[in-house]
């Protein structure tokens, strides 16, 4: 009793004397107040089905209504207007428009929604908006008032980058990555910077070191939640967030949640909405192509270097395979017959990652070779094929690579070879083209049948070894 005793003194004391956060900005605008029951759910509706819930426990607050035009929210922010008309978006995705009222009152969101449909602007834009009009100035601050976490660096760069380009009133922003120039993050960071853009692991590195105040953050972002806490991040994350004031605003933001992460996801909201776009069944791309090839393991190669050549002038297409061996192999193979490739894998010095990559969207080279780790987030807007090579290890990142092609609404095609190695998910993966209404090749479906079979053989086998166990159905 006397240790929690002194552990509530002591976390009282660490967050003694912090100033006030402010959070709720919104003020509804005329029209969106004047939606009708009906209205709003016709809206949610036409707008790829956003469902919307208050997980707060006891009594459930009123879920604001979508907003239809960027003027419904930023009419009192003429710079982010200014920014928004400068790019010519023509209205909010249906992420943002559920998205922007929530948290701009200052509560907690989970945000689902397909890849490619604006969840960076969608937790940016509040952001702005919550850390110039707090209470105090950045000076006082002492430190960045906003954190947002990513699971790679390529794609806390991007979100860097989307950052720097509709930031306004002189915002600083900076990215704190592993492979990066650390003692340049740390000057940038030692100098004052509003924003920080950060891989959790290096972010570890600068907080144990004291070279990053985190006590001024009062806005937190976990972009690609899902594949942060279900990719071993987790400690690194619970570090990070012993040093975050725990009345900060939360926005965790991903294309896919499974069960395992909505368990986790709780630690770290506090009485959150979850906003989805969708279904929160898996679900790709709908304006992508999906063909899929059973094939022997000996005929990928062959296959693919038929499919290569296939390519249009252009096509862009990502191959995505499952080893950092095989992405150097494959790379060094289109590198011997002349084809300009590059390639993305964990083992790359990050200076190459970044050329490749560079390479790749200013199309240098109109292929990419790459590993999971391009899986998530990266939106190269002209990929126009999705190819692979191997399938990954969970069908979660079939979705994620998939969303690489068909981003902003343009149309895309994956092409996913499958071996008998990969019976598995086979099940699983007829379902997904079946709900997308693709073409669903026979072979598969035998495929998942066999494997059924296989594991009732199983569960049968170990009923007669262990018969004092209950018979499974
Ligand atoms: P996600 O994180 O959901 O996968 P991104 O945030 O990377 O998607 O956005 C994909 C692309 O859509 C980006 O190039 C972004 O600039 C663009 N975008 C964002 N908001 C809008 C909008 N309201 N209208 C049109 N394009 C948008
Ligand atoms: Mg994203």
């Amino acid at each position: 009793a006397s240790l929690r005793e002194n552990r509530a003194k002591y976390e009282s004391m660490k967050w003694a004397g912090l100033p006030p956060i402010e959070k709720n900005f919104y003020k509804e605008s005329a029209r969106t107040a004047s939606m009708s029951q009906e209205e709003v759910e016709l809206w949610r509706k036409e707008n790829n089905n956003i469902t919307c819930d208050d997980l707060k426990e006891d009594e459930k607050r009123c879920i604001p209504n979508p907003v239809c035009k960027f003027e419904d929210v930023f009419e009192h922010y003429p710079d982010i207007m200014a920014n928004i008309r400068k790019v010519g978006f023509q209205k909010p995705t249906p992420i943002q428009s559920q998205a922007w009222p929530i948290i701009l009152q200052g509560i907690d969101l989970i945000g689902i929604a397909q890849t490619g449909t604006g969840k960076t602007l969608a937790y940016l834009m509040p952001g702005f908006i919550h850390l110039t009009s707090q209470p105090i100035s950045k000076d006082q601050r002492g430190g960045p008032g906003m954190l947002v976490l990513a699971p790679t660096r390529e794609l806390a760069l991007q979100v860097e980058a989307e950052c720097s380009k509709y930031a306004y009133k002189g915002i600083k922003s900076i990215c704190v990555y592993g492979g990066g120039d650390r003692k340049g993050q740390i000057d940038m960071v030692t100098k004052g910077v509003d924003i920080v853009i950060a891989t959790p692991g290096r972010l570890n590195d600068l907080q144990m070191n004291n070279f990053i105040n985190l006590k001024s953050i009062t806005y937190l972002v976990l972009d690609e939640a899902d594949r942060m806490l279900d990719m071993g991040f987790e400690p690194q994350i619970m570090k990070i967030l012993i040093d975050v004031r725990p009345d900060r605003q939360t926005v965790m933001t991903s294309a896919t949640w499974p069960d395992g992460v909505r368990r986790l996801a709780k630690s770290y909201l506090k009485n959150p909405m979850i906003v989805y776009v969708g279904t929160l069944d898996l679900a790709a791309v709908s304006t992508v192509q999906q063909k899929v090839i059973v094939i022997p393991e000996e005929e990928k190669r062959a296959f693919m270097h038929s499919f290569i050549k296939s390519m249009k002038p252009n096509d862009k297409v990502i191959i995505f395979v499952g080893k950092k061996l095989t992405a150097d192999d494959l790379a060094s193979d289109f590198g011997i017959q002349g084809i300009p490739v590059q390639s993305l894998h964990g083992n790359r010095e990050q200076c190459d990652r970044e050329q490749a990559l560079d390479d790749f969207k200013k199309g240098k080279v109109r292929i990419l070779v790459a590993t999971d780790l391009a899986s998530r987030g990266l939106d190269v807007h002209d990929i126009t094929h999705v190819f692979n090579f191997d399938f990954p290890r969970n069908i979660e990142e079939y979705v994620h690579r998939v969303g690489r092609t068909g981003r902003a609404g343009r149309s895309g095609e994956a092409v996913t070879l499958v071996t008998s190695n990969d019976w598995r998910f086979a099940s699983e993966l007829a379902d997904i083209l079946e709900r997308a209404n693709q073409v669903i090749p026979d072979e598969l479906i035998a495929m998942a049948e066999r494997y059924k079979q296989s594991q009732m053989r199983k569960e049968n086998e170990k009923d007669i070894q262990r018969p004092w166990r209950k018979p499974s159905k």
